[in-house]
């Protein structure tokens, strides 16, 4: 048997640059790994099922997980016809904004190179993993990085500041699908380089005016500035998630009245989240939270 862990990513910065022709959404993120984590377990059956169970109701047990689906293209790149059972203990919120599903699929393609002795790269699964989702080939790598295009094109971020973070669940449903389709309609759009993809015909829509939050963040982050990476902090999602789904935005609200720090949201969300430099400080935000709300989590960046 081999165990993985899965670990969810935030985002640090999210730019939405343009719908493309595809359908996808070119977007220019940075995200992090934190210790927040599924465990998946893998374990060579009989014959050549692939099969999944988890500690969660939520999730599709069939051919619709992540993590099926990431056994299957395992198993059609490498050739072998091996049965597996995966066993989900979950931990990252479902449909959070946390890429809880890309990161089991990741822990998989990952757990099966192990578990069947195939030696692949990590930068071949990754590639593997683009086929499953947009998040999975950074869910396969971990650390810190740019995500670039659909969020496949991956480019690292070496620094070392290794904050704590202290997340809220909010209990309310959010459709990535939606949201997007809000920005969209909203139209904030982005000029330069783009113009010329757009004259070229890879993209739909208007060009959006300003630079990518990216740079500051990867310059915060480089210099280990924990105030400068606060300040660099961005989501392009969230004020659209905001005003779809009022509820989050009243929470956010009530969190940052009450702690009298800035919350920031993960993804297209609903997942809020807050910076903390020390533990003591996380420690004491996370007790205060799980006073007068159910699904909080305090964790840390990982490094890897
Ligand atoms: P992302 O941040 O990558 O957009 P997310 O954190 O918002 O992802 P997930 O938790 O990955 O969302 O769940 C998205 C959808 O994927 C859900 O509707 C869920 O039913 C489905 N899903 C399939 N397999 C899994 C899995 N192993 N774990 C969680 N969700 C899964």
């Amino acid at each position: 048997m081999v165990i993985e862990r899965a670990n969810a990513k935030i985002n640090l910065t999210l730019d939405v640059l343009y719908k493309r022709i595809d359908g996808y959404h070119e977007v220019d993120m940075v995200l992090q790994t934190i210790d927040l984590a599924d465990i998946v377990s893998l374990e060579e059956t009989a014959g050549s099922d692939i099969t999944v169970d988890a500690t969660v109701g939520n999730i599709p047990l069939d051919s619709r997980n992540l993590a099926v689906v990431a056994a299957e293209s395992f198993r059609r790149h490498s050739g072998l016809r091996k049965g597996v059972h995966i066993h989900i203990q979950k931990e990252i919120p479902v449909a959070a904004g946390l890429a809880g599903g890309s990161a089991d699929a990741a822990a998989v393609l990952r757990g099966l190179n192990r578990l069947w002795g195939t030696g692949y790269e990590l930068g071949q699964l990754a590639q593997w993993g683009a086929e499953i989702g947009s998040d999975v080939p950074f869910c396969v790598v971990g650390g810190c990085a740019v995500a670039r295009g659909r969020g496949e094109c991956l480019t690292p971020v070496d620094h070392s500041l290794l904050p704590w973070v202290v997340l809220v669940h909010p209990a309310v449903y959010v459709s990535t699908f939606e949201v997007y389709a809000a920005w969209e309609a909203i139209g904030e759009q982005k000029t330069g380089e783009i113009i010329e993809k757009q004259r070229i015909g890879e993209m739909v829509g208007k060009p959006r005016v300003g630079e990518t939050g990216n740079e500051g963040m990867v310059r915060a982050l480089s210099a280990g500035n924990y105030a400068w990476v606060q300040n660099a902090m961005h989501n392009d999602l969230a004020p659209v998630a905001y005003h779809l789904y009022p509820e989050v935005n009243g929470l956010r609200t009530r969190l940052e009245k009450t702690l009298q720090v800035p919350v920031h949201m993960s993804g297209s969300g609903p997942t809020l989240f807050t910076l903390a430099p020390s533990q003591t400080v996380a420690r004491r935000i996370y007790n205060t939270l799980r006073g007068f709300l159910k699904e909080v989590y305090l964790s840390r960046f990982i490094s890897v």
